[in-house]
């Protein structure tokens, strides 16, 4: 049996980097990433929509419980995340989160838009059944307390 090194040896593998192609054009990659985001963009606003149409169906119900309530929003707050979307508050028009929230009286719970409003956490809404929900895509994190709070080396 020949040995394997032996086997390896009758076939020289050392790669030489040949400089016969001219260094990539920063401008034609540049194009070529702008072409991306274009192309990529499109796709979000596409599932954005799809997302939006089907979560239309559900708006000026109620789910029966507060468990139920809160299931769903945490669902649709899950699905949104999965697409780095977040609902547009109807009455100020930042990006929230929906949740379902207790209310004296209202054993069901109300859906709230819950969001940051100049550095206070703020709600929105009141409704007993779901709002028309309308999507946006999430901010960018970029507020210096929450770069704090990130783990070190996560810079
Ligand atoms: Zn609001």
């Amino acid at each position: 049996m020949a040995s394997p090194q032996y086997a390896a040896s009758a076939t020289p593998s050392v790669k030489v980097m040949v400089a016969t192609e001219s260094p990539r054009d920063l401008d034609d990659s540049r194009i070529q990433l702008d072409n991306l985001k274009r192309q990529l963009n499109r796709l979000q606003r596409t599932v954005r929509l799809a997302i939006e149409q089907s979560l239309a169906d559900w708006s000026g119900k109620a789910f029966g419980s507060l468990l139920a309530n809160r299931e769903i929003t945490a669902t649709i707050h899950e699905l949104l995340e999965g697409h780095g979307l977040r609902v547009s508050c109807p009455e100020c028009g930042h990006p929230a989160i929906l949740r379902c929230s207790v209310r004296p009286g209202i054993v069901d719970g109300v859906f709230v838009f819950d969001h940051v409003i100049d550095g206070r956490r703020t709600f929105h809404g009141g409704g007993t059944t779901l709002p028309v929900l309308r999507l946006v895509a999430k901010p960018p994190r970029k507020r210096p307390a929450e770069s704090a709070k990130a783990p070190p080396g996560a810079s």
